[in-house]
């Protein structure tokens, strides 16, 4: 059992952006927390952070999500009978930016593997337990990329359309299970996002930014309603309704536009 009575929630990608603010958000409402990333040194760091401003204890699991083995250890994590979790937020990602046939096949199949199959994988393993305990849930991190195909981040916008329709549907499973199962889907971010994808966004308007707190405090008010969606504020919202009743042939030129620009 968790020694403390605090619920424990697991972050991955809890080392930077929109996972590390998650990490702060669910610390202060009183969580301990298990942190997910490749870079320990960072999450021992954040752990201290997180131990000193909250109080919350804070275990370190340093795994590259993408290599079948160190995902067998996260997975083994959050399924362990003797440590019960109370939340999973699935978010650790990345995307990869430019046409599909000039890029290296193995970085796109390491995206597919972190964005779609880690993520799946996770969800499974935290729903088994969950399920039988009648409460707590998951986050999964989509984006509204995956709102409509994105030429120019092929790979990454069909990783987050499968993510949101993946979430969507096993909410809809869990009704009645006391569970919770939601996506968020963000939009621009300030994070380390874009310039580990190699973009310059600068050209991208200041109002259509977010930070990650603001983004993470959308989400867990969502996920406090019992919401299956999340897309943060006015401005994603916006744009997650005009996708859903436009043409793909009109939003997908659209989106292109909006990577192409960005692209170095
Ligand atoms: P970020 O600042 O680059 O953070 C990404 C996190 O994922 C880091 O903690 C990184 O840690 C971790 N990570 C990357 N590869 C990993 C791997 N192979 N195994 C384990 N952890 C890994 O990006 P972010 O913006 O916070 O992204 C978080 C999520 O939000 C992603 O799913 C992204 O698709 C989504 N999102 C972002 C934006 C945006 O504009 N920023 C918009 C929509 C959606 P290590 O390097 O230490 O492993």
């Amino acid at each position: 059992m968790n020694p403390s009575s605090r619920p424990v929630a697991v972050v991955t990608g809890a080392s930077a952006g929109i996972g590390r603010a998650f990490t702060h958000a669910l610390a202060d409402r009183g969580h301990d927390l298990v942190l997910v990333a490749r870079d320990t040194d960072r999450l021992e760091a954040l752990a201290t952070e997180l131990r000193d401003a909250y109080g919350a204890a804070a275990e370190v699991l340093g795994a590259d999500l993408s290599d079948p083995a160190e995902l067998a250890t996260v997975e083994a994590r959050v399924a362990d009978p003797d440590r019960p979790i109370e939340l999973l937020v699935n978010n650790a990602g990345f995307g990869t930016v430019g046409k599909f046939v000039s890029l290296p096949l193995e970085r796109e199949q390491q995206e597919i593997h972190l964005n779609v199959l880690a993520l799946v994988r996770l969800t499974h393993a935290a729903l088994l337990g969950l399920v039988v305990r009648g409460h707590g849930g998951v986050i999964n991190v989509s984006s509204i990329a995956g709102y409509q195909p994105t030429p120019g981040n092929a790979t990454y916008g069909a990783t987050k359309a499968y993510v949101t329709s993946f979430t969507e549907a096993v909410h809809e499973e869990l009704k009645g299970t006391g569970v919770k199962c939601m996506v968020l889907a963000p939009g621009f971010t300030r994070t380390e996002f874009q310039a580990r994808a190699g973009v310059d966004s600068s050209e991208v308007p200041g109002f259509m930014w977010q930070d990650a707190p603001t983004v993470v405090q959308h989400a867990l008010r969502a996920y406090d309603k019992g919401r299956a969606v999340c897309l943060p504020g006015p401005l994603n919202t916006a744009t997650g309704a005009f996708t859903a009743v436009t043409p793909h042939a009109i939003t997908r030129r659209i989106a292109g536009l909006i990577v192409t620009k960005s692209e170095k």
